[in-house]
């Protein structure tokens, strides 16, 4: 009794899993699935992205030590980081790709030819290429203004963006805290030229805008428009969430807008992958009065 080899194994392994506490946003994610079950499958989804990125981030080096001579030119609009200074497996890049893209097919967000093709492509010599011009295209203002995207355009840039997000989100946590970034007051990251992806108003009532390449954090104008650099307050329509944790300013000149986590209370800092789901019900207020994301 009880001699079942198959039923003892594990039992070596199996207290630290079971006793190593989840991570901040993976328990915040669960607690929203049972707070709104219509974000439950949202939800799940970033869960699985989570850790998809964490297996692959943990075995991401430390960015080359050459990167410290630079810091990013607010004159000039140009970030700090270049291309070559992100330390980049390509194996385990690939490897992202093929997850990534399973993972957003598995939850309906991706048709069956664009899997195809992306999966196609993460297997193809040309995905350091793809990726190289993802990754620069956004860091030259001109090339990221008025450049119509197709939709199959849309969910490449966004399964790049995803399976980038280890090795950039690496190079953010180590280089950002290091850099001077007083001078800095550009709408795109001054790390990596990204477009924010969600603001955070911190306890001291400033207004941060975060990555959503690298998910890197810098300060920004309060209330001004990041995508057209809009200050007319006139021109900004802001609303908050029913619970008044999220806000949502939407722009009346270039009709983009940006949603917000209001964390004066200081109970939480924002996380990008959990406050990024739980605001989706304002995407769908915003995007009906004719906003765009
Ligand atoms: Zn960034
Ligand atoms: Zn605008």
């Amino acid at each position: 009794m009880g001699q079942n080899p198959a039923v003892d194994a594990p039992k070596t392994e199996q207290p630290a899993r079971v006793g190593r506490a989840e991570p901040r946003d993976i328990v915040e994610l669960r607690q929203l699935k049972n707070d709104q079950p219509d974000l439950a499958s949202a939800a799940d989804m970033q869960i699985e992205l989570l850790g998809a990125q964490r297996r692959v981030q943990s075995r991401v080096p430390l960015p080359s030590a050459a990167f410290d001579e630079r810091k990013p030119d607010n004159q000039m609009r140009r970030p700090a980081l270049e291309f070559k200074d992100i330390p980049i497996d390509w194996t385990d890049f690939r490897l992202m790709v093929r997850q990534t893209t399973d993972i957003l097919r598995r939850f309906d967000t991706l048709e069956a030819p664009d899997y195809e093709s992306i999966q196609a492509l993460a297997r193809d010599g040309q995905l350091e290429a793809v990726a190289t011009q993802w990754y620069e295209s956004a860091m030259t203002p001109a090339l990221r203004r008025g450049e119509p995207k197709t939709p199959e355009k849309e969910l490449l840039d966004q399964v790049l963006l995803l399976s980038m997000r280890p090795f950039l989100t690496r190079c953010a946590e180590a280089l950002l805290p290091r850099m001077e970034l007083g001078e800095w007051q550009q709408p795109c990251c001054p790390l990596c030229g990204g477009e924010p992806e969600l603001a955070y108003i911190n306890p001291a009532a400033e207004r941060l805008l975060i990555c959503g390449r690298c998910t890197g954090q810098w300060r920004y104008h309060p209330i001004a428009c990041p995508y057209c650099e809009n200050t007319d307050s006139r021109r900004i329509t802001s609303f908050t969430s029913r619970d008044k944790r999220y806000r949502l300013y939407a722009c009346d000149e270039c009709h983009r807008y940006l949603k917000a986590y209001d964390g004066r209370d200081g109970s939480r800092p924002a996380m990008l992958s959990v406050d990024s789901i739980a605001t989706l019900p304002l995407d769908a207020a915003a995007i009906q009065r004719g906003y765009q994301s």
